[in-house]
């Protein structure tokens, strides 16, 4: 953990903005009543932009904005096919400025800028994969001979609102704008107020990728605000949120009255179970990367590892070497693994879970600053050994580099502290006996598991938790279906 450069050398990327405003009906405005807020550079921890601050006059608008795109079209009535030209545009753009992307998405969020560059080419291949799959969507049709024919029309629902946490931002936005768009709906994006800047992208990649004014607008703003009043506004019949359990708790609430379609990808704890008959040195790579890639602000990060006791002592030793070896780094460094976390509030949360973890388990790794960063949000990669089950940094989600390791002895043992939790996100198994490996993943209380692997997945899976990680699922056609309203239609033959 040594610095691998200085913080001023070509860090700031090349077009910063110092100002960000809302993008309603394909314009760029200012709040209505002139608020704005401040964006932090998370390695200074200094302003270095300021956005306008939304608040429900200026969701009004946004969602005024979309739902005359809806009605007037030509968007929701397009055929798939003009759409998804649209959309492969999208992705061609995303691509050829994938450096750029990566360089704001680096700057204003502090992920590492190799790991940013992967989550912009990623956000490319969303847009490809839903412009490919409206094409070759089927909609189903039922025949009762001599009686019957039924069939599915399957329609745009109107706005959708999406609300969009602060890891992975510029990805996490796009894995919901690309369903939302090529189904045919128009939207609200409310991005979150830690991250704006890549956000603010999307407005000129869409307006050169030919998609008409309206169908796509963006409220910057807190969540108790703008995020708000997007939740309660009576015309958006959809509301896709990622972020944390307990403010889906409170969006749940807050759209209940109106009886909205929710879509909600919340946080996890998710175990990572290694039983002794592993590829050790494959178990502690992935195991390794699975917490500390992206800064450990992973909502499936495998942040609880289960090591079967006979390879315990072992595994700990070799992880704790290897966690030690993890290069923390600032952002734009192409060496860096670890970089700064979002946000002064955020580095406070998971730095408060470093000093309870002193008291609730064994510290075999890092547990505070990297050495030689002295300011910023830096946090060298942690782990804590023989943690019991109760422990709060078993129990509760960090959202950093900081790692929780258990012994079992039995596969009941580990299947009961696998579940212990109240989330229910990802869980990954590592076993060499296949027949244990699938009875294992099918009793664990978990949306995705990984057998062997790691965190790898081919869209056109489900995606989407159980218990306090989720409601829905989002991933293939599991998106467009989130997105249409599918009307049957009875014929009488
Ligand atoms: P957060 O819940 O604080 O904020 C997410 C978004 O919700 C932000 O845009 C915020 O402004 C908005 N918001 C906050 N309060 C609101 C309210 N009352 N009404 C409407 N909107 C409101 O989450 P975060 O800290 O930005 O993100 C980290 C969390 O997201 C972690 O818990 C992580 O596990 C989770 N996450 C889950 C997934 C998944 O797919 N399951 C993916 C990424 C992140």
């Amino acid at each position: 953990t040594v610095a691998r450069a200085t913080p001023d050398s070509g860090r700031v990327p090349a077009g910063l903005p110092t100002k960000l405003q809302h993008y309603i009906g394909g314009q760029h405005v200012d709040s209505v009543d002139g608020a704005t807020f401040d964006v932090l550079d998370p390695v200074t921890n200094q302003p270095y932009l300021t956005a306008a601050a939304g608040k429900a006059a200026d969701i009004d608008a946004a969602v005024a904005a979309a739902r005359h795109a809806f009605e007037q079209g030509p968007w929701p009535r397009l055929q798939p096919r003009e759409r998804a030209k649209v959309l492969q545009k999208i992705a061609d753009i995303v691509e050829s400025r994938d450096q750029q992307l990566a360089e704001m998405e680096s700057y204003d969020s502090g992920l590492p800028i190799t790991q940013a560059l992967g989550q912009a080419r990623r956000a490319a291949e969303n847009f490809r994969f839903f412009a490919d799959l409206v094409v070759a969507q089927t909609d189903d049709a039922f025949k009762v001979p001599g009686r019957q024919m039924n069939y599915v029309n399957r329609k745009p629902i109107g706005v959708a609102g999406l609300i969009t946490p602060w890891n992975t931002p510029f990805m996490l936005e796009s894995w919901k704008l690309a369903p939302a768009l090529a189904t045919g709906n128009t939207v609200v994006l409310k991005p979150a107020e830690f991250t704006p800047l890549s956000a603010s992208l999307w407005a000129g990649i869409f307006a050169e990728a030919g998609l008409p004014e309206g169908v796509f607008n963006l409220v910057n703003g807190l969540g108790e605000d703008a995020g708000d009043a997007l939740v309660k506004h009576p015309e958006v019949p959809l509301i896709s949120f990622t972020g944390e359990s307990r403010t889906g708790e409170i969006i749940f609430g807050n759209a209940a009255p109106f009886l909205k379609g929710l879509s909600m990808e919340l946080g996890g704890k998710s175990p990572a179970v290694v039983f002794d008959d592993a590829d050790l040195d494959a178990a502690i790579d992935a195991t390794i990367f699975g917490v500390f890639s992206l800064n450990g602000e992973r909502c499936t990060a495998g942040s609880r590892i289960l090591v079967q006791r006979t390879i315990y002592d072992e595994f700990v030793r070799k992880y704790a070497e290897q966690a030690e070896r993890v290069r923390v780094g600032y952002p734009h460094d192409p060496s860096t693994e670890v970089g700064a976390l979002v946000h002064p509030e955020h580095y406070d949360k998971v730095m408060s879970y470093v000093e309870i973890g002193k008291n609730e388990g064994r510290l075999v790794a890092g547990g505070g600053r990297p050495k030689g960063f002295d300011s910023g949000n830096f946090v060298a990669p942690t782990v804590f050994a023989d943690v019991a089950p109760q422990a709060r940094i078993f129990q509760e989600e960090i959202f950093g580099p900081v790692v929780a390791i258990t012994p079992f002895d039995t596969e009941e043992q580990a299947l009961q502290l696998a579940n212990g939790v109240k989330y229910g996100l990802a869980a990954y198994i590592w076993t060499n006996n296949l027949q244990r490996a699938h009875n294992f993943a099918q009793s664990l209380e978990a949306g995705m598991v990984w057998l062997n692997s790691n965190n790898v997945r081919d869209l056109r899976t489900p995606f989407g938790g159980v218990k306090a990680s989720g409601l829905g699922h989002e991933g293939g056609y599991r998106s467009i279906d989130f997105y249409t309203e599918q009307q049957a239609v009875h014929i009488t033959l």
